[in-house]
């Protein structure tokens, strides 16, 4: 049974839909099966990865991941030598990430905290912020988009990805992958919660981040593999630096 969520405080501020953090902490055991209903995220990783290394080397950066999950994004950063942290507001997952890294050797710090409590105790900490698939699960992504400008240092990165909020999208993302090819578990996405490139790009110069490059997350349903594209319909990852 996943455990209640009375134990985040609730404020009437806190940027958290319970139910969100209550689904992912209750397939957390499940995270890191290769085959299981996280195999998008295993299927993806590689490619988060090589799109950040456009942009910079992972040796020795002081990295953020917000809304870390069970460190499949968290861990393969920390695997090319960046020191990780990782966020989640998941007790389970924050478990399961914890449990996973003393089984692979991959070092990570990871604690249960908003992005926004982070930001207002670690102030400009990390070299690159990463935010990946989470945006779209929060009440106020804008709000998180501003911790993470403020989580990193002035010249760092900030990478976030998300899905489109275009028919395609609904199509592909959640009509296909939830209910035909049984990619993901029913229920995971809804569409009204997904975000424009262009929404993504406002709220991020708001927060006085400036767009350094976007990319496609594509997938081919014949041979049933993740590339990156133009193509940035459905899913896809961008990246902003925060000016000196
Ligand atoms: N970023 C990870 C996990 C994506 S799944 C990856 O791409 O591999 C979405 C994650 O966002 C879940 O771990 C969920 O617990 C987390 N999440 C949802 N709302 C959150 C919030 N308000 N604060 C922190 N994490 C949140």
């Amino acid at each position: 049974m996943p455990k209640q969520l009375g134990m985040i405080p609730m404020t009437a501020t806190a940027n958290v839909h319970l139910h969100e953090i209550n689904k992912f902490g209750a397939q957390a055991e499940r995270w890191w099966d290769l085959q299981g209903e996280f195999k998008t995220l295993h299927d993806i990783n590689p490619l988060r990865i090589s799109f950040i290394q456009q942009f910079t080397s992972l040796a020795g950066k002081r990295i953020i991941d917000v809304g870390c999950g069970g460190g499949i994004l968290s861990e393969g950063l920390a695997k090319l030598g960046s020191d990780v942290t990782g966020i989640d507001l998941s007790e389970e997952l924050i478990d399961i990430a914890d449990l996973h890294g003393l089984e692979s050797g991959i070092a990570v710090t990871y604690k249960k905290i908003s992005a926004e409590d982070m930001a207002a105790q670690q102030a400009e900490q990390f070299d690159v912020v990463t935010c990946m698939e989470m945006l779209e699960h929060v009440p106020d992504p804008a709000s998180i988009i501003r911790a993470c400008a403020t989580l990193v240092k002035p010249g760092g990165l900030v990478f976030f990805s998300t899905l489109n909020r275009q028919p395609k999208a609904y199509v592909l993302a959640i009509v296909a992958a939830e209910y035909l090819l049984r990619m993901l578990p029913k229920g995971t996405h809804d569409f009204k919660t997904f975000i424009k490139p262009s929404e993504l790009s406002q709220s991020a110069r708001a927060a006085g981040l400036v767009l350094q490059g976007m990319t496609g997350i594509e997938y081919n349903p014949f041979n049933k593999r993740f590339s990156l594209g133009k193509d940035v319909d459905v899913n896809y990852i961008a990246a902003f630096k925060r000016p000196e």
